[in-house]
């Protein structure tokens, strides 16, 4: 006779994704318990996210208070490797959460809707009965234990700790490579207002605009700075493709830090990897649900993953309820949510995988020169944030052809990963209707090298 689980679903990690899905499957009434490694959610994990301002309504996910948002920046540029060429943005679709504030927001949400929260405990593994995942083994306090639940949720963010552990037939253990990772760090620091009164007057930086500065370490990466004189502090972010070649986040984040002089000690902050490859194919086992970074949910040409990781807790929440109904936990009975979110945000998000992969190919000097001739636009980027696919309108075609067309080989490379982000996407939105191991597995043969 098969023993009754534990719990009806256990997740493990208490960031945005876990949070948020306990909450959300805690309201339908079934018994959740969320496990956290930290010894308190969103600790290590303090630094600010610009989140779609539209994401909290359209995930059904409470909006941060006012301690978790931060100050929005007034205008917003991107400059150019050697900082000469600007492009201003339109009015930013983006809000900044203070992620560790918002993410214990989101658990106390989680608890207060019935979920149980134990920090400190560590996930080491799935637990395997029959072919299906059927809970976990933690490590709290140097003491082992094992709980079982009817549906068990990998929310460990890039980790993926349970994913990387189950069969690979089943799509979901895929290595997230270094190459299709960034490092990030992101802080709030005080500063001297003085000195940075005499920067700003001296030119070197204007006040309330945030200044994003893109290429110079590679194509990918970004140097983000704003600073508030009369606010006293702050906000700086750098992120970089990791390489031998190159310098780490925390380094080059160093030097900015050096390069600024007026800058103090850290108010909050912290930093970390990013998965920036498109989704995994499958998003559901016997068993078991993956979401947020642990999939590799993440806008890919930005590394924004808050919102995603958000949408897909709704989903997952909606299908778990409904498999909990019938008695299920099986891949079958899950796959709603995998359906559900590829052929949505997931075909969005491997749209910009694709066009990421080429911008991967381009050096500083192409985009000093893309952002000088304006071939690089602001709706363009903003695009990215959102994320919207990008429609040019004929007049904008022209225009770019002709500010571009002493660069063919940059122009057409952009036609053609556009196209083929186009073609991806809807490869997409015909993902497998239900689950069956030939059809993902035919789905799956059209897409990598996207060629
Ligand atoms: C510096 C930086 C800046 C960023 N800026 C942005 C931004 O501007 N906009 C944006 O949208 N996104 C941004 N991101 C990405 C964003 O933070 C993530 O996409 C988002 O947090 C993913 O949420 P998640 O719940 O999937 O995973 P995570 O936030 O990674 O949460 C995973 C949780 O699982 C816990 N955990 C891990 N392993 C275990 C284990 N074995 N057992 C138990 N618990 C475990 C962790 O402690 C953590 O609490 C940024 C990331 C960094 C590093």
């Amino acid at each position: 006779m098969k023993s009754i689980p534990d719990w009806d679903l256990v997740v493990a990690g208490a960031g945005p994704a876990g949070c948020a899905l306990a909450a959300k499957v805690a309201q339908r009434g079934a018994k959740v318990l969320l496990l956290e490694s930290r010894s308190r959610p969103g600790e290590g994990r303090e630094w600010i996210v610009d989140v779609e301002k539209t994401a909290f309504d359209a995930a059904a996910v409470p909006r941060p208070v006012t301690e978790a948002l931060w100050e929005e920046p007034e205008k917003t540029v991107i400059v150019s490797p050697s900082r000469e060429h600007v492009v201003e943005l339109p009015p930013t679709p983006l809000v900044p959460v203070r992620n560790g504030e918002y993410v214990r927001q989101l658990a106390s949400w989680a608890v207060g809707s019935g979920a149980r929260l134990r920090t400190g405990a560590r996930v080491t593994a799935p637990v395997m009965d029959g072919g299906a995942v059927a809970g976990v083994t933690v490590s709290a306090g140097g003491v082992a234990e094992r709980i079982t639940a009817s549906i068990t949720a990998d929310c460990t963010g890039i980790a993926g700790v349970l994913r990387k552990d189950t069969p690979a037939g089943w799509r979901l253990s895929d290595p997230v490579r270094a190459s299709d990772t960034v490092l990030a760090r992101r802080e709030i620091r005080s500063v001297d207002r003085d000195e940075a009164e005499r920067a700003v007057k001296e030119g070197k930086l204007v006040d309330r605009l945030r200044t994003d500065r893109t290429g110079a370490h590679g194509a990918y990466s970004v140097e983000s700075v704003y600073l508030d004189v009369e606010g006293g502090f702050a906000d700086i972010l750098v992120g970089i493709k990791p390489s031998p070649d190159l310098p780490t986040a925390d380094e080059r984040f160093a030097r900015v830090l050096k390069e600024m002089g007026f800058v103090r000690e850290k108010l909050f902050g912290d930093g970390g990897p990013i998965p920036i490859r498109r989704p995994l194919d499958a998003l559901a086992g016997d068993g078991l649900v993956v979401l947020g970074d642990s999939a590799c949910q993440v806008i890919p040409i930005s590394g924004s993953g808050t919102a995603s990781a958000l949408i897909a807790a709704d989903i997952a929440s909606r299908t778990i309820g409904r498999a909990l109904g019938e008695g299920r936990g099986d891949r079958q009975a899950l796959w709603e949510y995998c359906r559900e979110f590829q052929s949505g945000r997931g075909a969005l998000l491997t749209y910009y995988d694709v066009l990421r992969n080429f911008t991967d190919s381009l050096g500083s000097s192409d985009i000093e020169w893309l952002i000088a001739r304006g071939v690089m636009t602001a709706e363009e980027v903003t695009s990215g944030l959102v994320p919207r696919v990008f429609r040019p309108r004929p007049a904008a075609m022209v225009q770019k052809v002709l500010r571009g067309y002493r660069r063919p080989r940059l122009l057409l490379g952009f036609a053609g990963a556009g196209l083929n982000a186009q073609r991806v996407k809807g490869r997409f939105s015909r993902y497998p209707e239900r689950y069956s191991e030939k059809e993902l597995e035919s789905w799956a043969r059209a897409l990598p090298g996207y060629s």
